[in-house]
């Protein structure tokens, strides 16, 4: 019954307390991304709404409320994979009447230009043998269940900071072939640290996953909740256990060559709500959480 007054309110132009039409506003910090991007949208209204949710690639994800019920964000990740193009993010929100509305918005995904880049591993990482394919289909079946396993809760609240000291190599999506064999896109990006240099959570999270798998080696997939996780691979040493919860800064374990890997480095990659993205991004993640002050997703407000 309460659905259907609000419903009558609305249609008659009433005004009856707030239970009117918002006003949205949708914040997205530019009209085109490229693919791999992690794009931080906000939404206002002039009114407090129950709640709103955010379409985008094939999947909806809850925006966080902010305090006073006007502002919303969410992270989105154009998958480095995805089609380029205008796509659109549809935003939907239930007022507290429980009236429904959406807003929708177009952003321009634009190629990543991603390298071809050959590389020279062991035999066994190309064509496994086959006594390994049973523990490799676990694996992809282990990392499926972590991405059904995200927390809701957000649990960072700013930029997240590099998780070893070391320079990048610009091979986030690169096309691969492996010993002359065409293989899986990079899902992230490779930063080039000595064996045995610490590796550190470069943001809060809790321990999805922490053991040796066959292709990533000594492998950690951290939850930050709210859809993004971060990926290490290749570990010599690992320093978790999954379900823990860890800080910013704490050591994960140690950078290694474990799985199929052409020497030390340490593999990081990241995930939004499923889409595969360039983890450098969350280095520049704005402040979160909202105050009703903030106008502006790349704000520094605290
Ligand atoms: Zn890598």
């Amino acid at each position: 019954m309460l659905v259907a007054a609000g419903v009558l309110a609305l249609s008659a132009g009433i005004a009856a307390g707030d239970c009117r039409a918002p006003a949205l506003t949708a914040r997205i910090p530019a009209a085109s991304a490229r693919q791999g991007a992690i794009v931080a949208v906000t939404l206002e209204s002039d009114v407090a709404l129950a709640r709103a949710s955010i379409a985008w690639g094939g999947r909806e994800a809850a925006m966080e409320k902010g305090a006073d019920g006007r502002l919303f964000r969410a992270l989105l990740g154009v998958d480095f994979e995805g089609a380029t193009g205008a796509r659109t993010a549809r935003f939907e929100v239930e007022g507290l009447c429980r009236d429904r509305h959406s807003l929708t918005r177009e952003i321009g995904v634009v190629s990543g230009h991603f390298p071809f880049q050959k590389l020279k591993v062991a035999p066994a990482y190309v064509e496994p043998p086959a006594s390994e394919l049973d523990r490799i289909r676990e694996d992809h079946e282990k990392v499926a269940r972590v991405w059904e396993s995200g927390d809701a809760g957000r649990r960072w609240d700013g930029p997240f900071q590099l998780p070893v000291e070391a320079p990048a190599r610009d091979n986030f999506g690169s096309r691969r072939v492996f010993n002359g064999k065409p293989r899986s896109s990079h899902e992230g990006m490779d930063l080039a640290a000595p064996a045995g240099a610490p590796v550190t959570a470069p943001g809060p999270g809790r321990v999805a996953l922490a053991e040796e798998l066959y292709f990533s080696g000594g492998t950690v997939i951290l939850d930050h909740g709210a859809g993004l996780f971060t990926l290490y691979f290749h570990l010599s040493r690992l320093d978790v256990r999954a379900g823990q919860t860890i800080g910013e800064g704490q050591s994960i374990g140690a950078v290694g060559a474990t799985g199929r890997a052409t020497g030390p480095h340490l593999h990081w990659g990241a995930r939004v709500h499923r889409a595969r993205v360039n983890p450098l991004g969350l280095l520049k993640l704005p402040s979160w959480p909202l105050t009703p002050s903030e106008n502006s997703p790349t704000s520094q407000s605290n």
